[in-house]
């Protein structure tokens, strides 16, 4: 009888892997959106206040400049976003999700796979999420990309080292800023892993 552990090849991961993908993003159409204007209000529903910039998206999506241009325009343009200059710093844009990006993401087409992953048993939960964390490392590796890992997972972060700072309580030893329990669960674009 097959055990648990019974061995599994590789293209039986992969080819549920991208048609799961395709799946999805076939609903990314909805809410007047593409599914690259999707997956941008996704990460800026997630960056923190360093990694919302065009430049920071363009890395993470791996897009061209141009690419992202046009889906930040289209955003903006939709109201689904807005764009400001940052503080002090004339050259540098900050995107910032509205309401209404805020809203659309309540019906993000994703939402539905992770109800589906919600139903899976913990062990099984517990197996997939090391299993891709470790696929996903090393495909950060292999491309020598920057990982955009959570806060609280960089090598930078010390955990209680602003306990005294009404903006921690944790700290950024890179940037010398205080990060709250919110920024902690953020990914950042000068994530470096522990
Ligand atoms: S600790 Fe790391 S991930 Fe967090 S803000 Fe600093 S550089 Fe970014």
């Amino acid at each position: 009888m097959a055990g648990d552990d019974e061995d599994v090849a590789p293209e039986m991961i992969v080819w549920p892997l991208e048609r799961l993908a395709r799946l999805v993003r076939s609903r990314e159409h909805d809410d007047g959106l593409n599914p690259a204007q999707w997956e941008a209000l996704r990460y800026l529903n997630r960056a923190n206040g360093y990694s919302n910039s065009p430049g920071a998206l363009t890395q993470y999506l791996r897009a061209t400049k141009g690419t992202i241009s046009q889906t930040v325009m289209a955003l903006e343009r939709k109201g689904f976003i807005t764009k400001t200059e940052r503080i002090g710093q004339k050259r540098s844009v900050s995107l910032m999700l509205t309401p209404r990006g805020r809203d659309a993401l309540t019906r993000d087409p994703w939402k539905h796979l992770a109800e589906g992953v919600g139903s899976l048993g913990g062990k099984t939960r517990r197996r997939l999420a090391k299993g891709l964390k470790e696929l996903l490392a090393s495909e950060i590796a292999r491309g020598q990309v920057k990982s955009f890992g959570l806060c609280a997972s960089c090598r930078f972060f010390r955990e209680k080292g602003r306990s005294a700072d009404p903006a921690g309580p944790h700290q950024c030893m890179l940037l010398d800023v205080p990060l709250s329990k919110s920024d902690s669960q953020r990914i950042c674009i000068e994530h470096e892993p522990a």
